[in-house]
C-alpha cells in the first residue's frame, strides 16, 4: 500500500511555501530543501507507475503540477548507464534522491564552451538545489547497477521547464524539452 497521505502532505507544504515566498528564491530553496529532505527520507510513497524506467533514454513522470503555474514535480526514472545531456535550467529547483545512486557533474562556460567540473556524487536522500538566477549548467548521470530514481521540484509548469543543452564542441546551446 501507497503511502500516498506523505506525498499529499509535501504538496500542501511546497504550496504553502512557494505562495508566502512571493518570488523569493533563497526562501524557497532554504526551506524547500528541507522538506524534500524529509520525502525522499522514506521510499513509501510513489506509486509504481512512476517507477518505470524506458530503455532508451531516462524517463520523466509528472507527479504534481501546480494550479497556478508556480512549480512542478517529477520523477525521472534511470535505466543502468542513462544520463542527460549537458543542460541548464531557467527556474529554480531542488532534486533529492529516492533510489539508487546519481552523479552530477557541474560545467562552467569558459571562451563561450561548457568545462567539466569535479563531479558529485548524490547517494539516497541527498538533496540538491539549482538557481534559476544564474547558469547552473550540469550532467546528469545514474551511477547505480539499477534502476535510480530522483525527485525533481521546478519553479515553473512542466512546459515552461525548458532546459538548454550545450553542443559539445561548439558550445552553442539549444533549447530541449525531455519529452
Ligand atoms: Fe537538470
Amino acid at each position: 500500500m501507497v503511502n500516498r497521505a506523505r506525498f499529499d502532505r509535501f504538496v500542501e507544504a511546497m504550496s504553502l511555501l512557494v505562495a508566502g515566498a512571493d518570488g523569493n528564491e533563497d526562501a524557497i530553496l532554504g526551506e524547500g530543501r528541507g522538506l524534500l529532505a524529509g520525502l525522499v527520507a522514506h521510499d513509501d510513497w510513489l506509486d509504481d507507475s512512476c517507477c518505470l524506467p524506458e530503455r532508451e533514454r531516462y524517463r520523466q513522470h509528472v507527479l504534481h503540477a501546480d494550479p497556478a503555474g508556480s512549480f512542478c514535480i517529477l520523477s525521472l526514472v534511470w535505466d543502468r548507464g542513462q544520463s542527460t545531456p549537458v543542460h541548464d535550467h531557467a527556474v529554480w529547483g531542488i532534486v533529492g534522491v529516492l533510489r539508487g545512486e546519481e552523479i552530477v557533474t557541474p560545467y562552467r562556460l569558459a571562451g563561450g564552451k561548457p568545462q567539466a567540473g569535479a563531479p558529485v556524487r548524490q547517494r539516497r536522500g541527498d538533496v540538491e538545489v539549482l538557481s534559476g538566477r544564474s547558469a547552473d549548467i550540469h550532467q546528469v548521470s545514474n551511477a547505480a547497477d539499477g534502476v535510480s530514481i530522483s525527485i525533481h521540484v521546478y519553479g515553473g509548469t512542466v512546459g515552461a521547464v525548458r532546459r538548454y543543452k550545450f553542443d559539445p564542441l561548439s558550445g552553442a546551446p539549444q533549447m530541449f524539452l525531455p519529452d
